[in-house]
């Protein structure tokens, strides 16, 4: 099956019903992490989350970036961008640095922290699906289509065709279009994106082809300086950020343990009317 992939998220068609959440669980075969689903984070055992936010049913996955920075920090190429669109990790090779974690524009990749021997863990667009010719199992289970799987320019077509259609109606962008150069994971909405928690900072050049046109263009003892220090500078921070996190992660994995424990915890539950 050749041509890129990639998924559509229609924020208006979400009924926050969580089949996606469950269904990637099932295909993972990831452990159940929270008594709520909308309640769970992105973590080493939850690759999708449905949130309400600004009023919305919003999802959040691995956006499979076209040209994604989590691969181009890589040092050992644990993580490819395959040609169908799936930004897959190759655990073998990984060394477990984690500047994937520190680069990723939406704070995506995670980390077994629990085990003796870790792995990032991320959603991989169903890359083995792909391969047999069969949608993502988020998209295959949602029931109004507002995740819906196909060939990314034909999304892109049926984006701007909902937007042509309904302009009162959707905000007129197409989030992941441009984004870091373009996402597999693109989205609608008709409400601002920024309301839904979606980063609308983000330049519309690659950040890998950003980092690589300075580098050509500054003389090399300016470049050793100033992307020495600001590099410093940025992974410093970056570091605390995702530090913070992680003790943030532990924190619930200790919570969330309980959960799992919990006998009265097993069964799917609805969606809550409580935004985040
Ligand atoms: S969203 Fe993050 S983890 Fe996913 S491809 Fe882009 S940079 Fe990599
Ligand atoms: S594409 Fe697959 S791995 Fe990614 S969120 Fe959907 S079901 Fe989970
Ligand atoms: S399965 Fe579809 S409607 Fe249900 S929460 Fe996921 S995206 Fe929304």
């Amino acid at each position: 099956m050749g041509g890129k992939k990639g998924l559509l998220f229609d924020v208006t068609l979400c009924i926050g019903c969580g089949a996606c959440y469950e269904a990637c669980k099932e295909r993972n075969r990831l452990p159940r992490t929270v008594a709520h689903f909308l309640d769970d984070q992105l973590s080493d055992r939850t690759y999708t989350v449905v949130k309400k936010r600004g009023g919305r049913f919003i999802r959040q996955l691995c956006m499979h970036c076209e040209v994604p920075t989590c691969v181009s920090v890589c040092p050992v190429g644990a993580l490819e961008k395959t040609a169908t669109g799936p930004v897959i990790y190759h655990e073998a090779r990984c060394i477990g640095c984690r500047y994937c974690m520190l680069a990723c524009p939406f704070d995506i990749p995670k980390y077994e922290w629990g085990k003796v021997l870790p792995r990032v863990r991320k959603c991989d667009l169903c890359a083995d699906r792909l391969a047999a010719g069969r949608p993502t199992a988020c998209a295959e289970v949602c029931p109004t289509g507002a995740t819906k799987f196909g060939d990314r320019q034909a999304l892109i077509e049926e984006a701007r065709a909902r937007i042509r259609a309904r302009p009162q109606k959707y905000v007129p962008r197409i989030y992941g279009l441009e984004e870091v150069g373009g996402t597999s994971v693109l989205l609608l909405s008709d409400v601002p994106f920024e309301r839904l928690g979606y980063r609308t900072d983000l330049l519309s050049e690659p950040l890998p082809l950003l980092t690589w046109q300075v580098l050509q263009k500054i003389p090399d003892f300016v470049v050793v300086g100033s992307v020495l220090l600001g590099g410093i500078w940025w992974i410093t921070n970056r570091r605390r950020e995702v530090q913070i996190r992680e003790r943030e992660e532990r924190k619930r994995r200790g919570a969330s343990e309980e959960v799992s424990r919990d006998p009265s915890a097993s069964g799917f539950v609805g969606p809550s009317q409580e935004e985040e």
